[in-house]
């Protein structure tokens, strides 16, 4: 076994492998960007070299630097994750080169599965059935429509060399096949340099299952099952699961033994997975990727193994640590991908800092594979996962549960994230009841990312609680603080002495402001809510922090997060975001254009072109924003002085952060 190895990349995939070397003894070297320096993989691991800026082509896609890092640090191996390097050919070339393991598949393996056609012809071969298609060397537009025509519409136009989606392109008639073929080529040439396409038929309404398999170097190939891997949205992975729910074992067995002959024929060392399309009971290859895949957590879960561990043991010349007759396959495990991304804007990445951030106990049933912590950013350069959520029980209606209360309690404040539509999908009646295709997401669109709702009257009343006991707190805080404790201005009852003391709170809730009356009562409130009759309500700050409400006999356990007059209430699972509506600080806003000027979205800072102090007049540029690839410029709203300067160029900024403030001169 290694002493110790580099992991040649960053976020949770790095945090995971080095917990095995952890509980290995293997020592580990993290590498990091600019923007990782004080990240959660760095932290974990037992040495860290910085090998450049934040933009990944300068700094985790450079494979010189890496191997560079991994010499200087003594590392005989090279773990590469997925993404980035994880299936590049040249750096597997060069570790080999340089004297360094790759822990990865050989080189010829990796370059085989890395086209298509190639690997097409290379599964033909070997027995593994196929989407019927056209892979032929023949690219010709008629010689790839006249394949069209044979196989039968519709079709699916693919890039031999693609991934991530890119290049393809479904035909339903003759009629849009001439320019299909030529726009996936365009798109082909230019993402991958490789205009080679292939024709498949195009598989109506198909289950996506995929096998792992794992290969040593003394000639021994095994699977671990298969993963159903079907909730996409945009060809893009969001809930896999482990076994495929309803698969039969006869199936199940040939799927895995196509799986090991797909690994025997290119002569397959370590973890790979053989994707398939499943459809009315026959299965057909698509692709294989030649690296550990992000949904192998599902995988450890039924069979009680740790695939990092094997990666090593056969990166090291080992045996694989059991034979096909030995593995087990035990309950049923899901995996969730959390992403900071906001279903309501299309999925756009939802970029800023992770204020609150707690995800629910691990345990046997839950997992959580992260490599954010609180306080930590969400950044533009890179995938903007939060955490995998896998759980695991004995059998899958169990593990569906086990999903969606482990889902209810992940809280995350700071960013917007997909949690609500994981919901959504975990808790969807036909998911629950079986196996679904790849296409359920685009149908379901509409229930599961609903239209913004306002809060629920629960919320306004937690919310509102929660004021009150804050103000009730700092009462106290400054009672205690006093030089006469026993003051009647410092009782925090004070407000009661009248029958019917009370307060009107006002929250800003998207368009609407909602009022909350809050009348005061010996034993508790009385609310007065924007619907319905008054509520009896009681509230108790637990130590955690969390609060204890109850609300006309219903008691619940909420979280509320704030930050200045911005309020995120967390209960059941989501997350609810409302400002507290102060007269006195909206007075203070509109005062004389005095105020505070805010980033209109999230995004990063170009430059600077002021300092605190500064007297502009109207119209002068402040401060210039990069955000989705445009840059917008902050100007002086009348003439005036900026008092200060809140951001640096080079920082990340959410939205509506406060960048510069600024005093309007007298008129
Ligand atoms: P990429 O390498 O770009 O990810 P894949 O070949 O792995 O492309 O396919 C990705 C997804 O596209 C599959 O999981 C499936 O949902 C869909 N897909 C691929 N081939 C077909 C096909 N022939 N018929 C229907 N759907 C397909």
């Amino acid at each position: 076994m290694f002493d110790k190895i580099l992991i040649a990349n960053r976020g949770e995939i790095a945090c995971r492998v080095i917990r095995t070397c952890r509980r290995m003894g293997v020592r580990s070297v993290a590498v990091f960007s600019d923007a990782d320096a004080s990240a959660m993989h760095v932290a974990m691991a037992d040495e860290a070299i910085h090998i450049g800026p934040a933009p990944a082509r300068e700094s985790y896609l450079r494979g010189d630097v890496i191997l560079e890092a991994a010499r200087r640090a003594g590392a005989q191996a090279v773990h590469p994750g997925y993404g980035f390097l994880s299936e590049n050919a040249a750096f597997a070339r060069a570790c080999e080169a340089a004297g360094v393991v790759f822990i990865g598949p050989p080189v010829p393996a990796i370059e085989a599965m890395g086209s298509k056609v190639e690997s097409k012809r290379l599964m033909e071969a070997a027995g593994v059935p196929l989407v019927p298609g056209y892979h032929g060397a023949e690219q010709s537009s008629e010689a790839l429509c006249a394949a069209a025509r044979k196989i039968g519409f519709p079709v699916l136009v693919k890039a031999s060399a693609g991934g991530g989606g890119k290049g393809m392109r479904v035909v339903r008639a003759e009629s849009e096949l001439a320019e299909a073929v030529a726009s996936a080529r365009r798109e082909a040439e230019s993402s991958f340099g490789d205009g080679m396409l292939l024709i498949e038929k195009y598989v109506d309404q198909p289950r996506h299952v995929e096998i792992q398999v794992f290969a040593d170097r003394h000639g021994n190939v095994v699977h671990l099952w298969e993963r159903d891997c079907s909730l996409q949205r945009r060809h893009q992975k969001v809930i896999e699961e482990a076994p495929a729910p309803g698969l039969e074992d006869s199936v199940r067995a040939r799927m895995g033994e196509a799986g090991v002959a797909a690994a025997r024929a290119v002569g397959y060392v370590g973890a790979g997975t053989v994707e398939f399309l499943y459809s009315a009971g026959g299965f057909y290859f698509i692709e294989m990727n030649t690296r550990l895949q992000v949904e192998h957590p599902v995988t450890e879960m039924i069979t009680g193994r740790d695939l990092v561990e094997w990666q090593l043991r056969v990166a090291a010349g080992e045996r694989l640590p059991l034979a096909q007759a030995d593995i087990p396959r035990r309950g049923h495990a899901f995996e969730a991908r959390l992403y900071a991304e906001d279903p309501a804007r299309d999925f756009m990445p939802s970029i800023g800092t992770l204020h609150h951030l707690r995800p629910p106990a691990e345990g046997p049933h839950v997992r959580v594979d992260t490599g954010v912590r609180e306080g930590d950013a969400v950044s533009i350069h890179y995938d903007p996962m939060i955490a995998k959520l896998i759980v695991w029980d004995e059998d899958r209606p169990a593990a569906l549960r086990r999903l969606r209360a482990a889902l209810a309690e992940y809280e995350v404040v700071g960013v917007a994230t997909n949690a609500a539509f994981l919901a959504a999908l975990a808790g969807h009646p036909d998911f629950a009841k079986d196996a679904v295709d790849t296409g359920f997401i685009e149908r379901h669109r509409a229930e599961l990312v609903p239209a913004n709702q306002p809060a629920p009257a629960a919320v306004l009343g937690v919310a509102a609680l929660d004021t009150i006991l804050r103000l009730d707190e700092q009462a106290r805080g400054r009672a205690a603080a006093s030089s006469d404790p026993y003051s009647p201005w410092n009782a925090a009852d004070g407000w009661r002495m009248n029958d019917d003391n009370h307060n009107d709170l006002m929250f800003r809730d998207g368009e609407r402001i909602a009022t909350v009356v809050v009348h005061w009562r010996r034993d508790g409130w009385m609310l007065d809510l924007p619907d319905g009759p008054p509520v009896m309500a009681r509230a108790v700050r637990e130590p955690s922090g969390r609060l204890t409400v109850e609300l006309d006999g219903m008691r619940m356990a909420a979280t509320v997060v704030r930050q200045g007059f911005e309020i995120t209430v967390l209960l059941d699972g989501r997350a609810w975001k409302l400002t507290l509506d102060d007269p006195a600080a909206r007075a203070a806003e509109q005062g004389a254009g005095t105020g505070r000027l805010t980033a209109p979205m999230p995004g990063r800072v170009v430059s600077v072109l002021v300092e605190a102090g500064a007297v502009v007049t109207l119209g002068t540029p402040l401060m210039v924003l990069e955000a989705m690839k445009m840059e917008h410029t902050i100007r002086a709203p009348a003439d005036g002085t900026v008092t200060a300067v809140h951001f640096a160029a080079g920082d990340q900024v959410s939205e509506a952060a406060e960048l510069l403030a600024f005093e309007a001169a007298e008129a």
